[in-house]
């Protein structure tokens, strides 16, 4: 095999879900596209490098602070903690929050590898004052997610503030981003208090 095409197979696997075989395919589509598609995915690619991450929640923006940080109109005293980006995308579709967002970037999970460390946990407690209402815990309706909301619910615990967890009835073993809007709707509406 061609080494171009080698390399380029193996930084594809990088991606959740993709394979040597997903990623071969991918690499013959693109080349049968031709030079010009090729180009403008690559500068889209490099594009990416102008998107960051808020300095705030950790939600993608182009700019210091993301847009529901900056809003004037949203309730920073509410604080909806997620795992990543695609579960703000999800609670935000349901249309019915109004609070802002903090990234966890992923849960625990030391099989492999990740541990509280290596979350966005301090940020989060450096970010709660005695303006803070609420915490609602949206971690994924899973055994990983379901260890972090608890974590969280202990260290959170001696805050006087309200700590409410998605309510359940989510099908467990998903992830939030996967579930249908008004299932996610219905989980926000009845949240409960952890306390
Ligand atoms: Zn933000």
């Amino acid at each position: 095999m061609i080494n171009k095409i080698k390399k380029l197979i193996s930084q594809l696997k990088m991606f959740p879900g993709v394979g040597d075989k997903s990623a071969k395919r991918m690499v013959y589509f693109l080349l049968n596209q031709g030079p010009e598609k090729i180009e403008k995915l690559s500068e889209e690619i490099k594009d990416l490098n102008n998107i960051k991450k808020c300095k705030i929640c950790g939600v993608f923006t182009e700019d210091e602070f993301c847009k529901y940080c900056s809003s004037d109109i949203r309730n920073d005293n509410i604080i909806c903690v997620v795992e990543d980006f695609n579960d703000v995308q999800a609670i935000e579709d349901t249309g019915v929050y109004n609070g802002v967002f903090h990234i966890l970037g992923g849960h625990i999970s030391p099989v492999d590898g990740v541990f509280l460390d290596d979350l966005n946990i301090d940020s989060l407690f450096d970010r709660i004052d005695e303006d803070t209402d609420e915490i609602i815990i949206a971690t994924n309706p899973n055994l990983e997610g379901e260890a972090t909301a608890n974590y969280l619910v202990e260290q959170l615990k001696s805050h006087d503030l309200k700590i409410t967890k998605l309510a359940t009835g989510l099908p467990m073993g998903g992830d939030l981003s996967i579930l249908n809007q008004n299932t996610i709707k219905n989980s926000l509406k009845n949240r409960f208090d952890t306390k």
